[in-house]
């Protein structure tokens, strides 16, 4: 039994304002009517519309109720089915649904989870002037239905949906006037089944940025990886030849190759330390930080699927650009041969257990030619 499964609304990270970072999640063992976590919200409702069109059986089966349940093929119904939003910074490409939905969204009273910092970022859009203030922290407040929650960064696992758990990790996405802009990475953990995936906000290379913090994720990922952490959700927004001083807080392909043999080379480290040593705590200074010989670091990393997304858009390939650079990575990958397998995550898309409702293969393509339908997987993904 998979997981997780993710509905990905939107992916992009560019200027395509109907395909940006949005996905919606459940328990591989929940019903979507169970109720739904938004995982990010840049695109929502509209991208929704035009993903139900050409998948009209992406949510499964109509639920046969009496009196009847939400329509899965209605935009407003599913989206009223979202219990939380977990964003990981407030980039207007990570909230602009949240926002524009805020005052009709359907449904009851919704948390925002997000660390301190995010929700503080979200209340000066919510401030009655770029935005009405629709969001409040007082949880008895009947007036708002949108309540700010934080989750701190205290290496703990917070309960945010029935059987479902998050950690959040701070991660430097770029800097600005004030210093570096941190975003979030999400550990996300199915409890029943102790099975989890890092989903990470914008993020830059640990050798870019003044404070390098790719490495604390990588510790604490590396344990769990195949086992118990199968999926890593990665951005990769620019393309390959893209000098490190216009990066501006992101991912290119070398950089991402780059990051994943650092993971790798934590996943030796783990696997050498014998288990209950307490090498999971944090390390000041490393002891055992001899390179790895890239010949030990072959096939590391078997039985994990990273997927790439945020790639920003400008219309120039003949391919979709998140194929394009999907590509570039895997190329530079190849001759590490670390065993990961590289996908990207398309608009459109379902991530984890096969639905016999979702549509065959060529129809996802009516809409989406740009997302051709091999990306409907229908594997355990996030097993
Ligand atoms: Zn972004
Ligand atoms: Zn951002």
């Amino acid at each position: 039994m998979p997981a997780f499964d993710i509905i990905v609304v939107g992916s992009g990270g560019g200027l395509d304002e109907t395909n940006l970072s949005g996905y919606l999640l459940k328990p591989g063992d929940a019903e979507w009517t169970d109720g739904i976590i938004a995982l990010e919200a840049g695109s929502g409702h509209g991208a929704l519309r035009s993903i139900l069109k050409a998948s009209p059986g992406i949510f499964g089966e109509q639920p046969q109720t009496d009196p009847p349940g939400p329509c899965m093929t209605n935009p407003f119904q599913i989206y009223s089915l979202v219990r939380c939003f977990l964003i990981t910074h407030a980039h207007i490409d990570h909230i602009a649904s949240l926002v524009v939905s805020a005052g009709t969204i359907g449904g009851g009273s919704k948390r925002i989870y997000a660390s301190p910092q995010t929700l503080k970022d979200l209340e000066t859009v919510f401030a009655d002037r770029v935005w009405p203030n629709l969001a409040t922290w007082d949880e008895s407040n009947p007036l708002f239905r949108l309540v700010y929650h934080s989750i701190h960064a205290d290496r703990k696992y917070k309960v945010i949906f029935p059987n479902v758990s998050v950690r959040n990790m701070p991660v430097s996405h770029g800097k600005n006037e004030s210093g570096p802009y941190e975003s979030t990475a999400f550990f996300i953990r199915h409890e029943p089944s102790e099975h989890e995936f890092i989903f990470f906000g914008d993020v830059e290379p640990d050798s870019v940025a003044s404070k390098p913090r790719n490495i604390d994720i990588w510790r604490a990922a590396a344990p769990k990886i195949p086992h118990n952490l199968s999926a890593i959700f990665i951005e990769c927004s620019y393309p390959k030849g893209r000098p490190s001083d216009v990066l501006y807080g992101h991912f290119s392909p070398e950089h991402l190759v780059n990051e994943l043999v650092a993971l790798a080379t934590e996943v030796v480290i783990a696997r050498r330390t014998p288990k209950g040593s307490g090498r999971s705590r944090p390390r000041k200074k490393q002891k055992n930080n001899d390179p790895v010989p890239a010949d030990e670091l072959r096939g590391v990393l078997d039985g994990l699927r990273v997927y790439i997304m945020h790639c920003k858009e400008h219309f120039n390939t003949d391919v979709p650009i998140a194929h394009y650079i999907r590509d570039q990575v895997r190329e530079l990958l190849e001759p590490h041969g670390l065993g990961v397998e590289l996908l990207s995550a398309d608009q459109g898309s379902k991530i984890g257990k096969p639905s016999s409702t979702a549509l065959p293969r060529p129809s996802s393509s009516a809409v989406f030619p740009i997302f051709p339908s091999s990306s409907m997987h229908s594997g355990s993904f996030l097993s």
